[in-house]
Order: structure tokens, then sequence, then C-alpha cells
């Protein structure tokens, strides 16, 4: 691993000092807790996003400040939708981050034998019992704030809810006839108290057991278990499980008698990542890629951390904004503008930069000999002298940006334009001469004239204001260039007006292509992946798919306000 990756990762743990500390650093001086040991459990039904990148710098980081470890477990105890796919990208993203779990690789699955034999306990101990009430008639029993829950099988006789359950497991039922419920609290304010379900049947294939079970443990029995056998200190989990923790608890205390463990697992939650114009839900973003919305999960515009990356994110900026969004109980909104920003200042510092015209008009230097070529020396980065310069070569025949070139310009232009002068970036003054068009009266070519004897320097006699990009015309190679933006129109896309779905506000400018753009011709033995400046256009990286195609991680211009 990249020592600046490890860097970035341990700057951004060092968002510490938020309460999750003060809750560990209390109970390690009280003795409540020896060490510190934590995990990381997603549920492999997809890629990770940059929300779970939330989750995983809390988890691995606050182990890492503690001297602690972190254990990776795929919650695969929901057998549907999972796959080996997203195993392997999980792990490869994790490292992309720079975190490790060393051999502390898990699979919540791998502890069905061991959750099933605890629930049999609790069914010994009366604490869980056999119910049949079906889907329907359990919702109809629940109960509401005033009114307790009903459940007609509670006071079954342990032997028999024992005999059912394994006969549940034996296969003899059909899906819903029966559950295993925890006999908790029939008129708790809580509804996850209110005698929640513990196992279903379900015959369906699990991607790693295959078909050796048809009962399946529900998330609220199976993760405590797992912590509990991994001997998980803190258990830290987003705000929606907070109501969940005394269900959390009341399993810990039923389970913990059977396990050999000395720690006592303890569930603190923070607060869910959400950014604006974006949507951060598995569900939503599979539907994207099921439904061809985008090009697969690692689609640039794709919040997922391998669209990030494909798209020219670097994991240090990534860390950055984790780190400076900081860890709250609260769920608050994120401006996508401050992710954007992070990349951009991390770039900014990184990129070398490069000169690409991506809507290339042709201009041509009247007064400089045909077949010359001069070399002018460039700058590989103004912000680090190191990264030295490269020649750019200049010739009669250049490429600018049209939209460097007004021939009914707005007052205060100060580019190209009828009759004016501009700087060509680290080379010569030109002066526009004659504009000869196409038929369709578009603009063919602009012919020049160069201030040679002013050369790179200042004229003493007159001030010019506008300097603008350029190529050789001879020497430009080409490429096609994809302007990345937002990939949905509305701010807050938690927040739709009930007739509207979040598809409802895809940005249909989100993947602009542009083809054939003029770029140097170093930037065709790039490396897939290589980021550069495109100097006055944005930041660009090289798509580790198509070769022949850059992607425009984010513009030079900064949309987060500054504080
Ligand atoms: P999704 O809603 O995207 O399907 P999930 O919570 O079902 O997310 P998991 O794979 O179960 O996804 O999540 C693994 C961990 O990442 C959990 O601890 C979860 O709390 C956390 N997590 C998921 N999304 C976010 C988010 N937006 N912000 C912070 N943590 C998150
Ligand atoms: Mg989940």
């Amino acid at each position: 691993m990249a020592d600046e990756i490890k860097a970035a990762a341990a700057e951004s743990e060092a968002s510490a000092g938020n309460f999750i500390d003060e809750i560990i650093k209390d109970e390690l001086e009280r003795g409540v807790n020896k060490t510190v040991h934590t995990r990381f459990p997603p549920e492999p039904n997809g890629y990770l996003h940059i929300g779970h990148t939330k989750a995983l710098v809390i988890d691995f980081g606050t182990a890492r400040r503690y001297g602690g470890i972190c254990n990776l477990r795929m919650d695969d105890t929901n057998p549907a939708k999972e796959d080996v796919e997203f195993v392997d990208a999980i792990k490869e993203d994790i490292h992309w981050l720079g975190f490790d779990w060393e051999d502390r690789f898990y699979y919540g699955s791998d502890y069905f034998e061991k959750t099933y034999e605890l629930a049999e306990h609790m069914i010994e101990n009366g604490d869980a019992y056999v119910c049949e009430l079906t889907p329907d008639q359990f919702r109809e029993y629940r109960g509401d704030l005033t009114h307790p829950a009903v459940s007609p099988y509670r006071d079954r006789p342990i032997e028999e809810s024992l005999d059912l359950f394994h006969r549940m497991r034996a296969g003899e039922f059909p899906e819903g006839k029966y559950t295993l419920r925890a006999k908790i609290d029939l008129a708790s304010g809580n509804f996850n108290m209110r005698d929640p379900v513990l196992y279903r049947i379900r015959y369906i294939e699990h991607h790693r057991q295959g078909t050796k079970w048809c009962v399946f443990p529900m998330y609220d029995l199976a993760h405590p278990i797992q912590d509990a056998l991994e001997g998980i200190t803190y258990s830290l989990c987003s705000l929606e499980y907070e109501e969940h923790r005394p269900l959390y608890n009341w399993v810990i205390d039923r389970v913990m008698p059977y396990i050999n463990s000395e720690t006592r697992p303890r569930q603190i939650e923070f607060a869910r990542l959400n950014i604006t114009n974006t949507v951060l839900s598995k569900r939503k973003l599979r539907y994207l890629v099921e439904n061809g919305i985008v090009d697969g999960w690692d689609d640039p515009r794709m919040p997922t951390l391998c669209g990030l990356r494909r798209r020219g994110y670097t994991p240090e900026s990534v860390l950055d904004f984790i780190s400076r969004i900081g860890v709250s109980k609260a769920n608050s909104m994120v401006d996508i503008g401050l992710l954007e920003h992070c990349v951009r200042e991390d770039l900014n510092q990184k990129a070398r930069r490069r000169i690409a015209v991506i809507n290339p008009i042709k201009v041509i230097v009247d007064n400089y000999p045909e077949g010359k070529t001069e070399y002018f020396d460039v700058a590989n980065n103004p912000n680090d002298p190191d990264a030295g310069t490269r020649k750019v070569p200049f010739t009669r025949e250049l490429w600018i940006d049209a939209d460097d070139f007004a021939e009914v310009p707005p007052p205060k232009y100060f580019r190209l334009k009828p009759d004016g002068e501009v700087r060509l970036m680290g080379s010569y003054i030109i002066r526009c001469g004659e504009i000869v068009k196409n038929d369709d009266g578009s603009v063919k070519e602009i012919h020049v004239t160069a201030d040679i004897g002013t050369g790179t320097g200042n004229p003493t006699d007159r001030k010019i204001k506008g300097t603008i990009h350029w190529l050789s015309a001879d020497y430009a190679a080409e490429a096609d260039a994809i302007l990345y933006d937002r990939l949905f129109t509305k701010d807050d896309m938690n927040d739709l007006p009930e007739d509207k779905d979040y598809i409802d506000y895809l940005n249909p400018e989100s993947a602009v292509k542009a083809e054939k753009i003029k770029i140097e011709p170093s930037l065709s033995d790039a490396e897939p992946g290589e980021k550069f400046q495109f100097v006055r256009v944005g930041y660009f990286a090289k798509d580790t798919k198509n070769p022949g195609t850059f992607n425009r991680v984010v513009t030079l211009k900064d949309s987060f306000p500054k504080k």
C-alpha cells in the first residue's frame, strides 16, 4: 500500500475527539474494556458507496487509533441477492482506501450453526417461541401506541416450540408457516421489542451455504450474536439501528452465558452520510445499473467507490472528505460541492498540467514560416517545482478552443476577438486578422499575426489582458472526453414530492461526450487512470476501460462556499 494513502488514512482518522471517542476513552479508563475491537459489516449485495466509506473509516479508523483491530465481516445472513462478485469488489475498495483487516475476514453465514444453537437455548429458557401467525395476521395483531400486540402462541409449551423449531429446520413446513419469535414485551413503546421475529423459513439457495438451510436468522438476532462471537467491543453502526439497540442488548444478555468471551459488545450509532444531488441506497443504485441508466456500478457518475475511482477521485481526496464531514449523532445533508472541492484540492497539488482543446478551431499564424517548429518550456505543475517542465511545440497552424473566440464579443471580453490581441499561454501574443467561414457560416479558420519581437515577454506599449491555451495542429493528437456532471438535478434527493421518483431527477447532461478533442501528444501515452489538469478546462483522468477517453473528474471552478 502506498505510504501516502496510509498517511491520508491516518489523517482522516484524526477526526478524533468525536462522541464515539469520548465513550471509548471513558470505558478504557474505567476498565470496562481493555481493547478496541470493531467490525465493518457490509452486506455483499452491491458495491460500496461513499456512505459506506464513512462507516468503514469510523470502524477501521477508531480501531487503529486505539491500537485495536477491526474485522471485515460479510453480513450475508439474508440469503437473497448476494454474490461473490460483490465480496471481491468490497475487499478491493477497502484496500484502495488504505485499510486492512489482515486475517480477520468472516462471513455472517459461517455462524448459522452456532446461531441456531443459541436460538435453541433461548427457547429452552422461555425467551423464544414458535409462532404461526400469517404475515397478514402478524401485522394485524401488532397493536399500536395505545394497544399492545396480541400473540396467541407465546405461551406454547417449551418442548413444543423446540420440536417445531427443529422441524422448521428439517424442511417440514412451507415458507411463512412458522416463525421463531422472541418473548419480550407485547406492550413496549418500541415496536422492535413486541416479540420480534428471530427466524423465518425461506427455501432459497444461499450463496455460500447452498441449500443446507431453510431457516434464516433475522438481522436483529444474527448481528449481536456475530459481534459477541467475534469478541467485538464496539459495534458501530448508522443511526437507523438506534431503535434496535434495546433488542441488540436483549439478545446479548441472552447469549453471553453460552459464549466463551470476556467482552460484551456495545452498539453505538452515528449519523448516516447524505450528499446533495446523490442517492446512497444500494437498491436505487442497483436499479440504475440493472436498467442501463448508468454504465455499470463503476460508471464515473456513480457514488460507488469504484465509480469515484474510475472518475479520477484519489483515495486521499475521499478520505479528506470523510474527515471534514466529521462524526456526528444527527443526520445531515452534505454539499456534494465539498467532495468536489476535496478532489480539486488534491489534484491541484498532484496532477500534471497538460493542454487539451475540447472544441477546436484552427488558427493560422500568417507571419510564421511553414515547416518551422519551435519549442516553449512549460511547467508540468506550477504548484510542484519538482514536477519539472516539458517542451511544447509551436507551429504556423494551431488549435484554440472555440470558446476562446467571439466574433461579437460581450463587454470586457479579453480573449480572441476581431482586431483584438491575446496571449497564447507560454508563447507569443497574437492579433486577430481575417476570419474565414464555412458555407454554413461557421468559422473555418482564423488568420492571425504573432508579435514575434516581443516573444514571451510583456510589451511595454500596451497591456495584454487575456491568455488562452493552444496546441500545434501539426503535433496534436486526438481523444474523446466525457464531461461528467452530477447525476441528479435535485439537491435533497431524500425529500421528493409524493408523485415523483428519484429517476425523475436524472440530469440529462450528466455525461456529455466531446469527440475528437485535441490533446498534447504525450497524453496518448498516459497510463489508464492517470490524472491531469487540462489547463483552463478541468481535471481529467484517463479512463481505465476505454483507453481513448478522458473522464472529467471535476471542473476548475469551485462551487463550494469558502468559510
Ligand atoms: P444501503 O442503504 O445502501 O443498502 P446498507 O446500510 O443496507 O446500505 P450495508 O452493506 O448493510 O448497507 O452497510 C454496511 C455498513 O455501512 C453498515 O454499518 C451501515 O450502517 C453503513 N452505511 C451504509 N450506508 C451508510 C451511509 N450513507 N452513511 C453511513 N454509514 C452507512
Ligand atoms: Mg444493511
